[in-house]
């Protein structure tokens, strides 16, 4: 079994939670992490709908675990049950079990994997991740231009972030050297509507997503002559941040992205 329903998920040290979670690779590159150090340590997939986490963490707590990563669609819901997140991001993905402590290591995990130089950015989605990145742009100097589906959401996410969001009626990605797809769309093997025939030739198509969830997007982005990344490099130093957080060790990024590759 690739990932366990909160109520059944047997004892353990730590986990990822979301929904759906079958897809993450967290599983597999925390256990190459503890394997290659030796450490004697579990970390499994469990699967909790939106609405549930506060009582899926208290019996996780319960049954022994020592932390969790929070993934789609629970960033913003573990921000409001837990202490110490940034405001302006409104999104945790690190949480220490039982005192509910919680970081966010998308953020800085995110900057490290970046090779652009500031400019306008579109960041597409207004989740808990376009929220956290878009803050991060920010703060590294970026314009951010925001565009979501649901118009709405967008114009919430700037509202309460505090930091100065363009909020787009369309995706235009005109003079844009970075295109952030921040949405799941992959994981419904769809990509984000872009207005590519504006996009900037060589700009940076970035999609938050690794593996098959990725390439709709990136497919898309390439045939128009831009550079592409997936979120694969992001899964390694968001997962290294969180490893040092909760065991105040060095994490070995080399097993763990072996792991995942
Ligand atoms: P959320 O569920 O909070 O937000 C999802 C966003 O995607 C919403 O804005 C939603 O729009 C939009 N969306 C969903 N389906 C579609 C679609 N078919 N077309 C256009 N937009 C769509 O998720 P998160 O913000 O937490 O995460 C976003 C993605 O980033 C996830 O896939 C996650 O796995 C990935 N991620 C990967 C990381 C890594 O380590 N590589 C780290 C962080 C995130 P609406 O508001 O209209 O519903």
């Amino acid at each position: 079994m690739s990932f366990f329903e909160w109520r059944e998920a047997p004892p353990g040290d730590f986990a990822v939670v979301g929904d759906p979670v079958a897809h993450s690779l967290s599983p597999r590159m925390h256990q190459a992490a503890y394997a290659s150090m030796g450490l004697d340590l579990t970390y499994r997939a469990v699967r909790v709908p939106r609405g549930d986490l506060a009582a899926a963490l208290q019996r996780l707590a319960g049954t022994g675990y020592r932390g969790v990563n929070v993934t789609v669609p629970l960033k913003e819901e573990a921000f409001a049950l837990t202490r110490g997140g940034d405001p302006r991001l409104g999104a945790v993905n690190t949480v220490a079990l039982p005192g509910l402590e919680a970081t966010n290591t998308d953020a800085p995990g995110f900057l490290v994997t970046l090779d652009v130089e500031p400019g306008p950015a579109l960041v597409l989605g207004a989740g808990g991740s376009a929220r956290a990145l878009a803050v991060a742009l920010h703060d590294r100097g970026f314009q951010v231009r925001l565009f979501n589906r649901s118009a709405d959401r967008a114009r919430a996410l700037t509202d309460r972030s505090g930091v100065p969001i363009l909020v787009m009626p369309e995706p235009d990605p005109s003079d844009c050297s970075l295109i952030l797809n921040a949405t799941s769309a992959g994981l419904q093997g769809q990509a984000p509507k872009v207005i590519w025939e504006r996009a900037v030739p060589g700009a940076l198509a970035y999609d938050l997503l690794y593996g098959p969830g990725s390439r709709p997007f990136l497919k898309e982005a390439a045939q128009r002559g831009l550079r592409t990344q997936d979120g694969l490099g992001l899964l390694v130093e968001q997962g290294a941040l969180a490893f040092e957080w909760w065991l105040q060790a060095q994490a070995p990024r080399g097993a763990m992205m072996e792991a995942v590759q």
